[in-house]
């Protein structure tokens, strides 16, 4: 079993009369209910109100692939929460990286960018498509995904250039995103994906689902650590 970390900062924004209308426990148990329908993933559900933060060492040391999710919270996550996240993605942990986590802590840490775009209030139709079908992420998707309401996310997008632009998004307003991308940082492997504003149903899109669950078997790294010290080692061969 892949085990699973769902993490929301789950504040104000996530408890708004129109969020609880679409998510009344919050979507990171909508996330956590269809990851554990997939079969093989065990997946639980954190938020940032709880001791630690909602990741104690013993959970982020067994979690497999982190899911992040966060808004209006950023600076409430510790800077020691967010270096242990990075380390953890470098001995080999998966991190998937939600909406509006592109100025998160772990985002802007684990990828070295500022995570800059942007965006427009409101809600428009948005087009996802899936620019690289070969993909472990994109199995059994079509050649794209229509959301009819989303926040809009534009570029330039302040990203280094990603390893797979699995998906680009359009939107009614006329723009375009790299809104799917991948990237491996030391043994860990990295999603970032853009739709998930807590008043739109997106995580309630089967194929938004389907998405979810490709990524998390894809990030999984089969439960193998890698050490990240710098070790003084003997020679394997006698030396002359
Ligand atoms: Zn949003």
């Amino acid at each position: 079993m892949i085990r699973a970390t769902v993490w929301n900062e789950f504040a104000f924004s996530c408890k708004s009369p129109e969020a609880l209308a679409v998510y009344p426990k919050g979507h990171h148990e909508v996330i956590k209910d269809f990851l554990n329908a997939a079969g093989d993933i065990k997946a639980k559900a954190v938020t940032l109100d709880m001791p630690e933060q909602g990741l104690p060492d013993k959970l982020l040391k067994e979690t497999d692939v982190l899911l992040w999710w966060g808004h209006c919270l950023h600076d409430d996550v510790s800077d020691a929460l967010a270096d242990k996240i990075v380390r953890r993605v470098y001995e080999g942990m998966g991190l998937i990286l939600l909406h509006s986590a592109h100025l998160s802590k772990p985002f802007k840490r684990v990828l070295g960018a500022s995570g800059r775009l942007d965006w427009g209030e409101g809600g428009e139709r948005e087009r996802l498509w899936v620019t690289n079908p070969s993909h472990p992420i994109a199995k059994d998707l079509p050649a794209y995904i229509d959301l009819p309401l989303e926040e809009m996310y534009g570029e330039p997008f302040g990203i280094p250039e990603p390893d797979n632009t699995v998906f680009t998004c359009w939107y009614q307003g006329g723009r375009v995103f790299r809104g799917g991308i991948t990237y491996n940082r030391g043994a860990g492997k990295v999603f970032y994906f853009q739709p998930g504003h807590e008043t739109f149903p997106t995580y309630k899109n089967p194929l938004i689902q389907k998405t979810l669950v490709n990524a998390v078997r894809w990030a999984y790294s089969n439960g193998a650590t890698q050490k990240i010290d710098c070790e003084c080692v003997k020679p394997l061969e006698k030396l002359n």
